[in-house]
Formats: C-alpha cells, structure tokens, sequence
C-alpha cells in the first residue's frame, strides 16, 4: 500500500512544485507580496510533502531490498556545504545559527549522494526543529582513524536533547522520543529509520548521543571513504 500510495502521490505533488514554482518567480504575473508570502508557504509545505513521500518510497523500497545505491566518488565537504547553505532560512526563522566548520580541503567519499544528502539533510533538520528558538547547530566533518579511512559527520545542537532510555529506539521505524512529541508534533518518526538504513547501505553507523533531556544532542554518521571491491 505504502509502495503504490507514494508512487501515485508523487507526480501530482512535482507537478505543484513545478507551478507553484512558475507562479512563485513570477511567470504568470508579478505578484503583492501578500500574495508571494502565500506562495511561498505553500512551496514549502508541498516540499515537506515531497520529502515525505520519498521517505516512504525508500522505506518500502529499503524493506522489499529493491533500494539501489549508485555509488561514485563525491566531496562530502561541498556536499555538506550545499546543505547547510538551503537550511539557512528554516534555521534563521527561529534565531538558530548553523555554525558549520568548513574544511579547507575536498574529502573525497564513495557514496550515492542523493541518499547521503538526505541523510545529512534530515539529521540538521531535526536539529533546527528539536531545538528552541535562539538555539545554537554545529556541523562538522572529521576524518577519524587515518588507518580505517573513514570519515564522520557530526550535527550537534543544544536543544531538548534524548532520554538515554530512547537513544537506540528512535532509530526504529515510526518511533519517535516522548519530549520530541510532545514539543513538535508534526514527525513521522520515519526519518532516522530510513537515514539508518541508508547508511548500512554504505557500510557506515549512524548513532545519537545526548546527556539527557535538556542536555542538547549530536547525531554521527561515519561512512568509510572506500567501500569494499565486490567480487564480480
Ligand atoms: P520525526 O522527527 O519525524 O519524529 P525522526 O525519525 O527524524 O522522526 O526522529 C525520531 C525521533 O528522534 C523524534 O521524534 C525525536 O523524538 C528524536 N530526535 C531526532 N532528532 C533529535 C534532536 N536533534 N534532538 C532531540 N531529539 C531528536
């Protein structure tokens, strides 16, 4: 059901996106501004949408094993960078700075970057929505253990923080934390679940660490630079 659902929501909802696009630059006319603000909700709760229904498509995709990776060497530095230059306004809208530690030189990673950068995408996301206005995001990449070539990526906010009894379950499938109920309560508890799979699918770990409630979080994901040769 889940499979077939997300299929067909998905064209109609690029569709709005296309339009909602044109109308937004101003094809169809120059719009007030009361009018663009509309729009622009509009565009950005038709691109929580989109995003929703690619978590489910990866789900269903991920549980049938029929997930497929295209692998090619990426810079995760630039891709990092991409990210946090598009979640600017959402964190600005809340007061929050992303203080990302760019790396001066490129790192190379084998890795299928759309999933990667969903990955990457949603942990900073959760990070501006679980934390309170005025709150502070870091980011930062490090390459941890020259001899195992692998490479971590760090999202660490001071914001509601993990019960340490949920630390694990969060990453299960429609499991979310009783305090990120109870202060947001719009989630899936999908996000982690697919993130978790996609990062196994490299051949990485993704895990959460937190003092407690109110002690802030930091999400790793460690990816290995090189995925092993498969035998042909
Ligand atoms: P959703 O955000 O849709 O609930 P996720 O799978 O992304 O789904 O997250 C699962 C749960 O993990 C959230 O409901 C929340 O309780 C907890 N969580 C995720 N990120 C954070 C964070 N940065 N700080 C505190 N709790 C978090």
């Amino acid at each position: 059901f889940l499979s077939i659902a997300s299929h067909q929501l998905r064209t109609p909802v690029s569709i709005l996106k296309g339009y909602l696009s044109m109308l937004r630059e101003g094809s169809f006319g120059k719009l007030s501004e009361k009018q663009l603000a509309v729009i622009s909700k509009a565009y950005r709760s038709n691109e929580g949408m989109l995003a929703l229904i690619n978590d489910f498509l990866n789900l269903s995709r991920a549980e049938k094993g029929t997930l497929e990776y295209s692998f090619l060497s990426t810079d995760i530095v630039e891709m990092v960078d991409e990210i946090v230059i598009n979640l600017k306004t959402s964190a600005q809208a809340k007061n929050i700075e992303i203080n990302w530690k760019k790396p001066e030189k490129p790192l190379y990673v084998e890795m299928d970057e759309n999933k990667i950068s969903q990955v990457v995408s949603n942990l900073i996301d959760n990070a501006i929505k679980y934390t309170p206005n005025e709150g502070g995001v870091s980011v930062r990449i490090a390459q941890e253990d020259i001899h195992n070539k692998k490479v971590r990526v760090y999202v660490k906010d001071n914001g509601i923080g993990i019960d340490p009894g949920e630390i694990d379950s969060i990453f299960e499938s429609f499991q979310r934390g009783n305090r990120g109920k109870r202060e947001n309560a719009t989630g899936t508890g999908l996000g982690l679940y697919v993130a978790k799979m996609i990062v196994e699918g490299h051949n990485g770990r993704i895990w959460a660490e937190s003092e407690g409630e109110e002690e802030g979080s930091t999400f790793i994901v460690e990816l290995p630079l090189k995925l092993p040769k498969t035998k042909e």
